[in-house]
Order: structure tokens, then C-alpha cells, then sequence
């Protein structure tokens, strides 16, 4: 994500350094490379030139004010302004009304199937809602089918009704039901087409007419860079949509339609997409958002996804066996299960300030753990519990049973071991329980 927009950013605050104060002079140069620097992440011209304005203007105002060298002083004048550029402040969606009507827009394949799903996980686990998804996509059979794929995968129930092909109606008879069946939050999603078209316009307008929503999404991918800010202004003229959501994220995509957007349709981008997956969903900051354009990474959401991931009861428990020593390969099992719920590894990587740019060339895949797992569910439950029984004909027979080699297996035992004792030592010593300690 954005990796090439960083670089070039980095490459230009690099031309500051070694300059005692910036004039207009020696920002010259950095700010030419910053606007190319947008432009070539398909930010729109007229953005990049005012956004290169505002940075110059204020770059040479807080000059006198600050202890920052040139280049330190650009970083934060150009976060600050990239922040600024994508809405300042994060926008809530508004889930208040009984049921909650969210009407979800964009055209085909922009991932507003995808979304639905994944916005009806989010609420029922971290907000407690009870959602009815609607598939109200008349023309395309399978997508029905989709949704209903979904709502399976998240345990949420999918209104749908293949005979009627009228999406008012649908729309209507949905909302009826999640009424009488206590839904408190209900959620459209709409037939897209391949490009803006009056017919699908004037559909989409109709059911937001009958069905009065407290919020309209309007999805889209944002692989498709400055398509895709034109699409939203359309969509956005016609509809006059609460937010946007960012799709497609974790691909390499240059990052201009997160950056457009907002100044063109004035709307802020509320959720971005960062995978296939029901939990790759994001709440949006601007701020976190331009500290990983920065490569500053983005640790305040790494410890958010750890703790929505992580149980409390059971990280306390775990506390108590480290202690005890009794760390073995089920918590090992379970600690890995849960790391892989918080997403992507290497997206999850590139959220460690630094570690991003160090990966950009290095496949890590989600299957990193896969050799792992087998050799330790090769196991017998009596040797997870107790890794001291875990003998050389043991370690041979797991070999072969997780298709690993015997050195594989000693591997991952050894691993285990000093780990093992390395956190029974910190333990000891207090910095265990202190870290750990703050659990709520
Ligand atoms: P719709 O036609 O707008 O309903 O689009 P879908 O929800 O069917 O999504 C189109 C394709 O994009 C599907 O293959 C999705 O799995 C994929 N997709 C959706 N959101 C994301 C995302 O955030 N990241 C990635 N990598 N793929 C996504």
C-alpha cells in the first residue's frame, strides 16, 4: 500500500538535509518532487498543486518557530497536510434509528457485496447490533447467492427474494421483516453496473427514496485511482452520500483516490477494504492513514486489531501458565490462531513503524504458520500438554505425520523451549506481568 508514494516522499525530504533553515530557495526543489510525487500516485493536478502550496506556506511560516531541522520540519508539515487532504478528523457512521438503515452504492465489482458482509460482521461483534443484510441486486442471481455466503460465514441473516424484481419492493418488504423479527440495523446492498448509467441512477434513487436510510455508502475500488474520484462525484451528485468506502487497499494501489476524494466530493471516507476476508476492514483515520503513507507505520491500529483479537480472560490465563511454566503447544496453537484473525501478516507487518519498507520486496505468506501448525497437530494431545515426553522416536513420528522433516521438528521444539524459558524469566522478573498487566 502506497509503498511508491513513499519512497518518492522520503527521496524529496531527503534533499533538506544538511540545510541549516528552509528558504524558498532549498524548498523549491522538494516541493517540485512532492507534487510529482502525487501526481504519479494519480492524485488529481489541481489537488497536488494547492496541497504543494499550502506545505510551502506554512513550511516557510513555522520556520522560525521550530527547533526541527528542514527536513523533520517537512515530514510533519506534509503528514499534517496529507491528514488535512483526507478529512482532518474520522467521521462515524451514523447507526441510530430502529432498525438503522444503511443503503450501500458503487458500481459492479467495486467489493459492495464484499463490504456488506463485512460491515454487518463489525457491528454485530464490536458494536452489538443485530443486522438483517438485504441482497437487492435484481439482475444477478449469483450475487444473491454471494451474500448469502457471507451471512453465513459471519452468522448474520440475509433477506432475499429472487421472483420480485423490483428493488423498492424488496428493499421495503426487507425492512418489514427485520421489524418483525427485532433486526435493529438493516443493510442494502444495491445492483452496480459496469460504469454510471441513468437507469441504475434512477434505481438506486428510488430505493433511498422509499427506504429513507440514516446512512448511503458509496463503495469503491480505489485500485482505479482517478476513475474512481470521478465515479464518487457522480455518484455523490445524484445520491448526495454520507461517506466513502475504500476498497481493494492491500493491493498496489497508488493511493490517489484516497487522497482525491474527499476534496472533490467533500464527503469523508468512513472504511477501507484491505482484503478478501470478512475481518479485512478498517475503520478510517486520516491521521493513522497518512502516517503509513509516510512509512511511520501505524501502530495505534496494530494494538486496536490485537486487542479486538485478543481475549482478555484468556491472556490472563496464559499469564498464570508462563508463570507456572506450563506454556505449551495448545496455547502455542491458540496464540497463532488468534494472531491470524488480526489479518494479513504482511499487512499487519507494514503497520510496525519501519518494517514496511524493510518487507516491500519479501513474499510473506498467510501460510507462514502452515509447517507449524501441521507438526503440532501431529501431536498427541498428552505431548502438547507435556513437551518434556517429546523423545526422538516421538519427533520422528510426528515428522512423518506432518509430511516435515525430523530437523524441522527439532527446530520448532527447541524454539519452543528457549522461548519457554525466556518468558518464564521475564516473569520473574516482573516485566511480564507488567506488560500483561494492564489488561483490562
Ligand atoms: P460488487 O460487485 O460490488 O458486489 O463486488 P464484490 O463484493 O463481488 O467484489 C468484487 C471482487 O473484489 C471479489 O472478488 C472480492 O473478493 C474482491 N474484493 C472486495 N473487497 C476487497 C478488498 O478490500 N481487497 C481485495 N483484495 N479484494 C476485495
Amino acid at each position: 500500500m502506497f509503498e511508491n508514494l513513499n519512497e518518492r516522499l522520503e527521496r524529496s525530504f531527503q534533499l533538506l538535509k544538511g540545510h541549516g533553515k528552509i528558504t524558498e530557495i532549498n524548498i523549491a526543489e522538494t516541493l517540485k518532487d512532492v507534487r510529482r510525487a502525487l501526481l504519479d500516485a494519480d492524485v488529481n493536478f489541481k489537488i497536488a498543486k494547492s496541497f504543494t502550496a499550502t506545505v510551502k506556506e506554512k513550511a516557510l511560516g513555522q520556520n522560525v518557530l521550530t527547533s526541527l531541522k528542514p527536513n523533520q520540519l517537512m515530514v510533519k508539515i506534509v503528514h499534517d497536510e496529507l491528514a488535512e487532504l483526507m478529512g482532518g478528523e474520522h467521521v462515524d457512521i451514523n447507526i441510530k434509528g430502529n432498525p438503522a438503515v444503511i443503503l450501500i452504492a458503487g458500481l459492479q465489482g467495486s467489493g459492495k457485496t464484499t463490504f456488506s458482509g463485512k460491515l454487518a460482521n463489525l457491528l454485530k461483534t464490536k458494536r452489538s447490533k443485530n443486522p438483517l443484510l438485504v441482497a437487492g441486486d435484481v439482475y444477478r442471481p449469483a450475487a444473491i447467492d454471494q451474500l448469502h455466503v457471507l451471512g453465513e460465514q459471519i452468522g448474520v441473516p440475509v433477506y432475499s427474494d429472487k421472483d420480485n424484481k423490483n428493488p423498492v419492493k424488496i428493499a421495503e418488504a426487507a425492512i418489514k421483516e427485520a421489524k418483525a423479527k427485532g433486526h435493529d440495523l438493516v443493510i442494502v446492498d444495491t445492483a452496480g453496473r459496469l460504469a454510471v448509467d441513468e437507469e441504475m441512477m434512477k434505481e438506486i434513487e428510488a430505493v433511498k427514496k422509499a427506504i429513507n436510510p440514516s446512512e448511503i455508502l458509496f463503495v469503491v475500488d480505489s485500485m482505479t485511482g482517478q476513475d474512481a474520484v470521478n465515479t464518487a462525484k457522480e455518484f455523490n451528485d445524484r445520491l448526495d452520500f454520507d461517506g466513502v468506502v475504500l476498497t481493494k487497499l492491500d493491493g498496489d494501489t497508488r493511493g490517489g483516490a484516497a487522497l482525491s476524494i474527499r476534496s472533490v466530493v467533500d464527503k469523508p471516507i468512513k472504511f477501507v477494504g484491505t482484503g478478501e476476508k470478512m475481518e479485512a476492514l478498517d475503520v478510517f483515520h486520516p491521521a493513522r492513514m497518512a502516517d503509513r503513507i509516510l512509512g511511520m507505520g501505524d501502530i495505534v491500529s496494530l494494538v486496536e486489531r490485537a486487542q479486538e483479537q485478543f481475549d482478555a480472560d484468556e491472556a490472563r490465563n496464559l499469564q498464570k501458565k508462563i508463570a507456572k511454566n506450563q506454556f505449551n503447544f495448545n496455547d502455542f496453537l491458540s496464540q497463532i490462531s488468534q494472531i491470524k484473525k488480526m489479518g494479513n501478516l504482511k499487512d499487519l507487518a507494514s503497520m510496525i513503524p519501519g518494517v514496511g519498507k524493510a518487507l516491500k520486496n519479501i513474499d510473506i505468506d498467510d501460510d507462514a504458520f502452515k509447517g507449524i501448525e501441521a507438526i503440532i497437530y501431529s501431536m498427541t494431545p498428552l505431548e502438547r500438554e507435556n513437551p518434556t515426553l517429546l523423545n526422538g522416536s516421538r519427533r520422528k513420528r510426528i515428522a512423518a505425520g506432518s509430511g516435515s522433516n525430523i530437523q524441522d521438528v527439532n527446530r520448532l521444539i527447541k524454539q519452543f523451549d528457549e522461548t519457554r524459558k525466556l518468558m518464564k524469566m521475564m516473569s520473574k522478573g516482573g516485566k511480564m506481568s507488567r506488560m500483561m498487566g494492564n489488561l483490562p
